[in-house]
């Protein structure tokens, strides 16, 4: 008989505990997992999942315009936001069953409750005030929107949890930032009619990504009607008459925008979360600092996902949690894999990628090939859209390994997926060359640029 009331106690419902509590349970283990707000975590209720959502419903006003070109004649059309978000609700709402279902099939403990730890394996419950103890206890807690407390008038401003609810459609937004939630809710508010900005402190959007692919979408951003200012920033957000917002910014003066939305990061969420009482160490975000295997400083205390400040993404968190549960319950030491992740931008064009920048591979190896093709689509030609797609492929020139592929363009995402395994599995270029076209789509030129468009050689290119 364990002396703990729990084998494993998991602070937090999403992406990452859900999948650590229900693979324990599932094995027999006594789990039980508390979560402050709704199970399903930030991917789920107000990430990933709406988000994605509600980039389909701003799709379709292009949809409508490409239709004339073959052919159709669309009637007049409406757009209705409370529709959109009632019917995004009903959608999480079942997902969040779902999640609540697992845990339950698998036999986990579900507590509706705030959870902060008291101890090294010990846990207080905030809703009853009980306290429970555990032999392992994982944090998964997540992250939270930076509200960017400094800013004089950051409380009159939204982040992206709010973005999900809003009363209304605003007629005008102001979104800062340039990583990819505020490119995805700008090209989101943009495709449902609001005058839209994006303000970026930095040189181009999307930092780390490889730099054709960012200069192609703003590009493309810009050339739909996104406004984007960058090496500007936010420096004061005030009430203006009309119930609109003054924004004063560093170069282009006051902007008077309806709604004012910071995408400006996020943060661990770990204040007050007894990390003090427990001797649990964290960095100087606050994230907890673990080793590669998830493990705290604390023995019988592990982090994973958001939390941990590694990778930000669903699938991540995922990830350390199944190879949490090899190490920890199945006796086979398994530590999490943070190479080549392959991720997409659901901005509109869709960016996918995986592996090294242009710019990364070329201080990396002593020479690179660079194989780029620009093309228009072809739905582009009958309907008339200026867009052009972009294909990068990144090849060390010394053993012809593929380390980096990147697109712009249509299904950018879905194609970074099966790249991924490319990569992966350490395909060379003569491997992609080896390959039967699928014709016609886009994704053909992947395997069809045969001649390098140039190399980079000691940094030059050449
Ligand atoms: C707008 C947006 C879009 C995104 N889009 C994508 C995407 O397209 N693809 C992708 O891969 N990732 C995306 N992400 C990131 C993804 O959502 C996160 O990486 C993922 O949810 C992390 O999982 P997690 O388990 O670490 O934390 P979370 O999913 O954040 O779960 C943490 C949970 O813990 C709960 N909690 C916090 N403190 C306590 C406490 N003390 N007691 C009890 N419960 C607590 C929270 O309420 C939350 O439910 C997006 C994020 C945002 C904000």
């Amino acid at each position: 008989m364990t002396q703990f009331d729990y084998d494993l106690f998991v602070i937090g419902g999403g992406s990452g505990g859900v999948r650590s509590a229900r693979l324990a349970a599932a094995m027999g283990k006594k789990v039980a997992i508390a979560e402050e707000y709704r199970f399903g975590g930030t991917c789920v209720i107000r990430g990933c999942v709406p988000k994605k959502l509600f980039v389909y419903a701003s799709q379709f006003h292009e949809h409508f315009e490409d239709a004339a070109g073959f052919g159709w004649t669309v009637g007049e059309s409406r757009f209705d936001w409370h529709a959109l978000v009632a019917a995004k609700d009903k959608e999480i709402d079942r997902l969040e069953g779902l999640y609540r279902k697992g845990l339950e099939g698998a036999g986990a403990e579900i507590l509706h409750t705030r959870a902060e730890l008291t101890g090294p394996h010990s846990v207080r419950l905030v809703a009853t005030g009980k306290e429970v103890t555990a032999e392992r206890i994982v944090i998964a807690v997540g992250g939270a929107p930076n509200p960017h407390a400094s800013l004089p008038g950051h409380e009159l401003c939204i982040s992206s949890n709010e973005a999900f609810h809003l009363d209304k459609l605003p007629r005008s937004i102001l979104i800062a930032g340039g990583g990819y939630i505020a490119v995805e809710f700008a090209n989101i508010f943009h495709g449902l009619g609001v005058e839209t900005t994006l303000i970026y402190r930095g040189t181009e959007i999307l930092s780390r990504f490889d730099q054709d692919i960012r200069r192609g979408l703003h590009e493309a951003m810009e050339a739909k009607g996104i406004r984007i200012l960058c090496q500007d920033h936010i420096q004061k957000v005030e009430n203006s008459p009309a119930g609109s917002l003054a924004v004063e910014t560093m170069k282009n003066g006051v902007l008077v925008v309806e709604t004012v939305m910071l995408a400006l990061g996020r943060d661990p969420n770990t204040t007050g979360l007894g990390l003090e009482a427990a001797g649990v160490e964290v960095n100087e975000r606050g994230a907890v600092v673990v080793d590669r295997y998830s493990r705290t400083n604390v023995p019988s205390i592990f982090a994973l996902g958001d939390v941990t400040d590694r990778v930000q993404l669903t699938p991540v968190a995922i990830h350390e949690a199944m190879c949490f549960i090899e190490t920890e319950y199945k006796n086979n030491p398994t530590s999490p894999d943070h190479d080549l992740i392959a991720t997409a931008v659901f901005s509109q064009p869709e960016v996918g990628t995986v592996g090294l920048s242009e710019e990364q591979a070329a201080k990396k190896f002593d020479e690179i090939e660079v194989y780029r093709a620009q093309f228009r689509p072809m739905k582009a030609t009958l309907s008339g859209r200026a867009e052009r797609m972009i294909m990068k492929l990144i090849v060390n020139a010394a053993d012809r390994k593929v380390v980096g592929a990147h697109i712009l363009g249509h299904d950018a995402g879905e194609m970074a997926q099966l790249l991924g395994i490319t990569l992966k599995a350490g395909c060379t270029k003569d491997d992609f060359d080896r390959t039967m076209a699928v014709h016609p789509t886009a994704a053909e030129e992947l395997v069809t640029m045969y001649n390098p468009t140039y190399r980079v050689r000691n940094g030059e290119r050449v």
